[in-house]
């Protein structure tokens, strides 16, 4: 742990789940040593009720002066017309890589033991551009832009990682994603490159997810198959994610705001709670990484203060409380 540095972070707490899985994740952050200045904002519905803006400009700033934001869901409405905020944030700081470890935690019973896989996710184009339009009434064209600049960087994204790690890659996608991925494998000789199509992957990593290390995916694919993945793990209340740029990084959990079981005590925070962890060694603070992740594996391998999406009947902060007594 670096000594005196207080790191300022941009907090978004979120909504639905957002405000319950932040708490538990703050009170465990606060107890490793490190110390946080937390500017914390509201963004979507909650802001635009407040502030008559869904992001509010101060949130811009902030993340442009901290760099670094940790994030609750926040609700998109379906079919309202309604701009997504977390692609907003993501286009706005140019976080085009959305960076998302799969692996199996202790104690949890799931088909497949030992699945360790990364996905790497396009988090700027594809169909999420936002350009759509009816043509005549009743029929909407929805537009996917694919570009040169966008696939290559995140294919030398994917590449760069898998070389650091030791890790290999598989491609899924089709057209110019796959093409540029193909030329920026070739500077990289050393990495074991596949390329396979969407639908068959979804079936074979139900199937034999061991096949697999790093999925390199188009945004939409991306998305979906994080949550297939989530499910082989023990689902959405477990896996982290980061999105990443050159200039800015945001962390957040791949789950949405869960709606269905807000407000009650029972969402399982290890997502997000993951997701810090991944902020921490972002940070620079990999003692305190390792101490939370070994704090959270250990109340898993007890198996004594599970949420209830897990199996277990702890609350929201009872499994916190089991986090941080296993960290003391
Ligand atoms: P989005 O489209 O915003 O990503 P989604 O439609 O994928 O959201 P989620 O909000 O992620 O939906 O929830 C999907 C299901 O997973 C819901 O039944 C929800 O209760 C459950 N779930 C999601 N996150 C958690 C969590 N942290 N703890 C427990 N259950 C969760």
């Amino acid at each position: 742990m670096s000594e005196a540095k207080t790191h300022k972070i941009t907090l978004i707490p979120g909504d639905g789940i957002g405000p319950e899985v932040t708490h538990a994740v703050i009170r465990i952050l606060e107890a490793t040593g490190v110390k946080f200045e937390w500017e914390r904002f509201a963004a979507g519905a909650e802001a635009f009720e407040i502030h008559g803006e869904y992001i509010p400009a101060a949130l811009y700033e902030s993340i442009e002066r901290n760099r670094v934001a940790l994030k609750g869901p926040v609700t998109t409405p379906i079919g309202g017309g309604f701009k997504s905020i977390n692609v907003t944030l993501r286009k706005k700081f140019d976080l085009f890589a959305n960076f998302r470890p799969i692996k199996n935690l202790p104690g949890l019973a799931t088909h497949w033991p030992g699945v360790d896989l990364i996905i790497v996710r396009e988090n700027t184009e594809g169909e999420y551009v936002g350009l759509e339009h009816e043509v005549v009434p009743g029929v909407v064209e929805s537009i996917k832009v694919i570009s040169e600049k966008g696939s290559t960087r995140i294919a030398k994204f994917a590449f760069e990682y898998a070389r650091k790690h030791g890790r290999n890659i598989m491609k899924l996608s089709d057209g110019l994603f796959l093409r540029c991925a193909r030329k920026v494998a070739e500077g990289f000789p050393d990495i074991f490159y596949g390329e396979q199509l969407i639908d068959n992957t979804c079936m074979q990593l139900v199937m034999n997810p061991f096949q697999y290390d790093t999925l390199l995916l188009e945004n939409l694919y991306g998305d979906i198959v994080s949550d297939l993945c989530a499910g082989l793990v023990g689902g959405l209340g477990l896996v982290p994610g980061a999105n990443l740029g050159v200039e800015c990084a945001i962390f957040e959990a791949v789950h949405g705001s869960a709606p269905d079981i807000a407000g009650k005590d029972v969402a399982n925070p290890t997502a997000l709670l993951q997701s810090a962890v991944l902020m921490l060694r972002h940070i620079d603070e990999p003692a305190a990484a390792d101490k939370v992740q070994h704090a959270i594996e250990t109340v898993y391998a007890e198996r004594k203060t599970l949420t209830r999406d897990v199996g277990g009947s702890a609350g929201t902060s009872q499994f916190a409380d089991a986090v941080l007594a296993a960290m003391a």
